[in-house]
């Protein structure tokens, strides 16, 4: 039965790819025919802060081209990724050039010429057709992997092993070395990390606070916070290491000392405060998706103005003090802190997790240490159980239970990615928001901070009234609504499809939602690339120089901005999000089989593989189309 199942799937299979390969081929030959006419063209392009006219201009391979740049109110410049060539142009005057578009794709151009806050993202783009890294990526290779993923899938050759390569149940100790283990049961780790980041904070802060009104281009505050460490935490360590930012983070020094007194020693008995225990109804994630919905409606302002940035941490520290000096523990850190949310939901993929060694021994073990605490440690900060522990949510790694339990019983894993959005456990509504929140506001700080509208910008920068209105309203709509409709619809499809709607709506719509948590992440990684290889250059100036005041501590300021690999960005985007595809797809069709029984788990997998195989293409043709 399941043998003649399988045949009749890869019937299909077969069929739907060779359809796909034939449309895609008389497509593509209609495709180049349409690019192999070039004559030469010239194009006029006014530049105002923070945008380009046009923002789009559409060429042939082949074909000679001359940009005149006109600036319309400061010294503007034009880079042109991918082709690396640049003018520049101040008020009144012209500045022209003149090249042969040999290369097929879209390329951005952008401004070169520091010209205020949003400087680093007046972007427009050639798009020089055919745009072969879309044609390929987005229209060839997206449902071409995402149909072998599907097929993989269900002629069960990935059934034991995530995306085919890491066996569910593997699992590596490493704290097995006896050394690891000695060093995370030493109170000087994670501490000496935290007083490192604070340092560097104090200069952060410092940056913040000194470089008002200046470029954030040139400001310590600004690169270090949203180019270096948001690029790292959504490119490194998130994916691979989970909440390992919570473990060495500064800012809640400040709430940690009000409660203990004490920077190293542990203070047994009552930590100081009122200790009160955190709200029932607000033991959950929806505080942390408001505030961090809320945050990101100043997005233009906190990613580039160091005043801004500055004032967004100051926030933060003044309300983990308050926090913790009212509420039990580390109950900022889990209920309140806008950073700790998506890293929570996130670090749910990485490969490394802390997990009771012997989960008997801690059942046998009355007196929880690793919990209430004890002379070597405090008890759990993050409010979590430590023996309970199935997943990576809400562990903060801050490596508290690998001092007080006295079996040595906590174990620092390596295992394969992903395997907690598997879990069962304390799933809910709140997780499936946090997972729209982040896609949407993925797809918001794209398309103000890398796309071509520069009336989006506009309105994000608060240049009306209404237009801001209108930004945060668009935004709201997409991350709170859209997203959710158009992902329910999915759901309510797979329930038909899949001939079990007594099954609660909610239940399946819950669980699915985790299938979006690799694609998420995929997409802000895909972003940060785009981020991060065009501007870090200006971390070599920030190093030198960290308040603009004309420093030049390590002889790096005058490195120029010098964008970096550029014509690779969209390969490496396109991959990305190829690898998110993959790694959605096992997800959900798992999902699908702890949802509905195994007879109909297959067939209720189709509609949430199609929605996720149209976000991608979305994305893909969002990114590099
Ligand atoms: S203190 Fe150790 S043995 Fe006891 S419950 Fe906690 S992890 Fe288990
Ligand atoms: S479970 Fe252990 S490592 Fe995780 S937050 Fe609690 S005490 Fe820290």
């Amino acid at each position: 039965m399941l043998n003649d199942r399988r045949r009749v799937t890869s019937l299909w299979f077969l069929v739907i790819l060779g359809l796909y390969w034939v449309s895609w081929l008389y497509g593509g030959r209609w495709y180049l025919r349409v690019a192999s006419s070039p004559r030469p063209i010239t194009v006029v392009l006014h530049a105002r802060r923070y945008s380009y006219s046009p923002s789009v201009i559409k060429v042939r391979r082949g074909q000679r081209v001359t940009l005149r740049l006109i600036s319309d109110d400061v010294h503007h410049g034009l880079y042109l990724d991918g082709y690396e060539l640049q003018i520049s142009a101040r008020p009144g005057q012209e500045a022209e050039m003149t090249f042969l578009a040999t290369k097929g794709g879209r390329f951005p151009f952008r401004c070169s010429v520091t010209c205020g806050p949003l400087h680093p993202y007046m972007i427009g783009y050639l798009e020089v057709v055919p745009n072969e890294p879309f044609y390929v990526f987005g229209l060839g290779l997206t449902p071409l992997v995402g149909l072998a993923v599907i097929w993989l899938l269900m002629n069960g050759l990935m059934e034991d092993r995530i995306l085919g390569l890491f066996p569910l149940d593997w699992r590596f100790e490493l704290t097995r070395n006896r050394w690891i283990l000695r060093l995370l049961k030493s109170r000087w780790v994670p501490f000496s990390f935290i007083l490192f980041n604070l340092a560097v904070f104090t200069l952060i802060m410092l940056a913040g606070w000194l470089g008002d009104g200046g470029p954030g281009n040139y400001n310590f505050a600004i690169m270090v916070v949203w180019i270096l460490w948001w690029v790292l935490l959504m490119l490194l360590l998130v994916p691979f290491f989970g909440r390992i930012w919570c473990a060495v983070c500064p800012l809640p020094f400040l709430g940690d000392w009000l409660q203990r007194r004490y920077l190293l020693r542990v203070r047994e008995g009552r930590l100081a405060g009122l200790n009160r225990r955190w709200p029932r109804a607000l033991r959950n994630m929806w505080l942390v998706n408001l505030i961090f919905l809320l945050t990101t409606f100043f997005t233009a302002f906190f990613t580039t103005r160091p005043l801004y940035t500055f004032i967004l941490l100051a926030i933060i520290i003044v309300s983990n003090v308050i926090v913790s000096y009212v509420f039990e523990r580390r109950s900022f850190c889990r209920y309140v802190c806008p950073v700790a949310g998506f890293q929570g939901l996130y670090a749910n993929i990485a490969p490394l997790e802390i997990r009771p060694r012997d989960p008997d021994l801690c059942r046998r073990h009355r007196y929880k240490e690793c919990y209430l605490g004890n002379e070597k440690g405090y008890g759990c900060p993050w409010l979590e159980p430590p023996y309970l522990l199935k997943k990576n949510t809400y562990c903060g790694l801050c490596l508290e239970c690998f001092k007080t339990c006295s079996y040595d019983n906590m174990a620092l894993n390596l295992r394969s990615p992903g395997l907690d959005l598997l879990v069962i456990d304390k799933r809910g509504m709140d997780e499936a928001w946090k997972a729209f929140i982040m896609i949407g506001c993925a797809l918001v700080f794209y398309t103000i901070m890398q796309g071509p509208w520069g009336w989006w910008r506009d309105w994000a920068n608060l240049k009306s009234l209404y237009g801001y209105l209108g930004y945060l309203t668009l935004h709201s709509f997409n991350s709170l609504v859209l997203i959710p409709i158009l992902f329910g619809l999915s759901v309510w499809l797979s329930r038909m499809v899949a001939q079990e709607v007594f099954l609660p709506f909610s239940l399946v719509f819950v669980n699915y939602s985790y299938s979006l948590v690799p694609m998420g992440l995929a997409v802000w990684a895909a972003f940060s690339v785009g981020i991060f290889f065009p501007n870090f250059t200006y971390l070599f100036r920030v190093f030198s120089d960290p308040y603009n005041a004309g420093w030049d501590l390590f002889s790096t300021r005058g490195i120029p901005w010098t964008p970096f690999l550029t014509s690779m960005i969209p390969y490496c985007q396109a991959i990305i999000l190829l690898l998110g595809l993959a790694f959605s797809l096992d997800m959900a069709y798992r999902l699908s089989h702890q949802t509905y029984s195994p007879r109909n788990a297959s067939s209720g997998f189709i509609p949430l593989a199609l929605f996720l195989i149209s976000l991608t293409l979305f994305f893909q043709w969002l990114f590099i189309g």
